[in-house]
């Protein structure tokens, strides 16, 4: 073909850059921003809408909107294009609607092109233009219409990938939290079941008489393993009633020092050779704060001092700094190492290292953090191999919430 005989809808040089683009890894809306700038300058539109199908509702929904000209006011209201895209989807095919009445108005008299936008045989978008008092969309503007709709589709494409990566990544994320949990809790469980029924077993034998010392220390480790299975069901209903925002808060006066040393002096009846420092500032002022609830932070702060850094001495630390109560856990166990730090706080999350040592959930921070935050508060971690601080920043005064609030 000579130069003199060729015949394009448009200049050579716009149609490649417009392929380009369409071809291009870059931002979504950059593409389709780019692209329909460019196909202005031979379709002449004042409002263009990209319509796409939501996979979970089916519903049509306003991926991309533009705006030039006349009509430009009307930019908000995008509902004129969802009944030709519902036609478009239907009919699997172009459609064009020109306006019946006359009026002088021109914004009354909308004249609409409808583009499928194809994947495969699917159509996984509608690509609607508007021309307000016309001109008709002639057979030129719907081959550079359905064009145009054609280099929309890939750029949609990637999208939708990404749409469905995201669906994935979270479906994977929800079935490993599952199965992690599934496993951790069954052993959890497990474990002090195997006891409870070891002992009794053996306590109940009919051909053995146990001396009253050996079935008091029995007993004991029936009572302990109860204990354990308890904590753990009420960890699972409390962290539950957390996220669903059920668990119920009573707040009063608190004074963090007096909470502090109640727990410490029933940690030295279970762990009397745990080393525990106290350094109180002098006048703390009360909080206000669930102290049932404080104390199942402090607590489970203690035990897992006692759990993964047995063999050192905790300091606890608690002064005031600009309103806040300030409560410093140092341990100079083995740390956590850096690679886990941020998932700490997660729920069913144990550093694996430390899960043979000792038996857990990975409840326990979880719910520390939540039951801290529903104070208006913070909990964070600062860990080397030297070993661990925890620290607590507690309002003075909470905002807004009063005596028996629920959270
Ligand atoms: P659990 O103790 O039931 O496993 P937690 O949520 O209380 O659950 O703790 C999560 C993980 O954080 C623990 O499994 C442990 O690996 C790590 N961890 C918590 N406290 C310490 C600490 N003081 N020193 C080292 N590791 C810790």
């Amino acid at each position: 073909m000579t130069a003199s005989t060729e015949n394009w809808l448009l200049e050579k040089s716009r149609l490649f850059e417009m392929v380009n683009i369409a071809c291009q890894p870059a931002h979504w809306k950059d593409s389709l921003e780019g692209l329909f700038t460019l196909a202005k300058k031979d379709l002449i539109y004042d409002n263009l809408v990209l319509y796409t199908t939501d996979v979970n509702s089916g519903m049509l929904e306003v991926l991309f909107a533009r705006s030039t000209g006349r009509g430009k006011h009307a930019e908000a209201e995008m509902s004129w294009g969802e009944t030709i895209s519902s036609k478009v989807i239907q009919e699997n095919k172009v459609i064009q609607e020109t306006p019946t009445g006359e009026s002088s108005d021109r914004l009354a008299r909308p004249f609409l092109l409808g583009l499928p936008v194809r994947q495969t045989v699917k159509i996984a978008g509608v690509l609607v233009l508007i021309r307000f008092g016309g001109p008709a969309f002639s057979d030129s503007d719907l081959q550079i219409g359905q064009m145009l709709a054609n280099l929309t589709a890939p750029i949609l494409r990637e999208i939708l990938l990404q749409e469905l990566m995201i669906r994935l990544e979270s479906t994977k994320a929800v079935s490993t939290l599952q199965s992690d949990f599934i496993s951790t809790i069954s052993h959890e469980l497990r474990n002090p079941l195997g006891f409870i029924k070891g002992y009794a077993t053996t306590l109940l034998r009919p051909d053995t008489n146990w001396d009253p010392s050996t079935q008091k220390e029995f007993l004991e480790i029936i009572e302990r393993e109860t204990n354990n299975l308890t904590e753990l069901i009420e960890d699972l209903l409390d962290s539950s009633r957390l996220q669903s925002g059920q668990l119920e808060f009573d707040f009063s006066p608190v004074r963090m020092d007096s909470l502090i040393r109640d727990e410490v002096n029933r940690l030295m009846i279970t762990h009397p050779n745990q080393k525990v420092i106290t350094e109180f500032e002098q006048g703390l002022p009360a909080i206000d704060g669930d102290p049932r609830k404080l104390a199942q932070v402090i607590d489970n702060l203690l035990s897992n001092e006692t759990k993964y850094a047995p063999e050192s001495t905790v300091t606890i630390n608690v002064s005031t700094e600009n309103e806040k109560i300030v409560v410093r856990f140092k341990d100079d166990g083995p740390g956590i190492p850096m690679e886990y730090q941020d998932k700490i706080f997660t729920r069913f999350f144990r550093v694996p290292e430390h899960s043979l040592r000792a038996h857990g959930s990975g409840m326990g921070l979880f719910i520390c953090k939540q039951i801290i935050e529903k104070h208006q508060g913070s909990i964070t971690l600062e860990s080397t191999v030297q070993g661990s601080q925890f620290t607590i920043r507690l309002p003075i005064r909470l905002n807004g919430l009063a005596t028996g609030t629920e959270v």
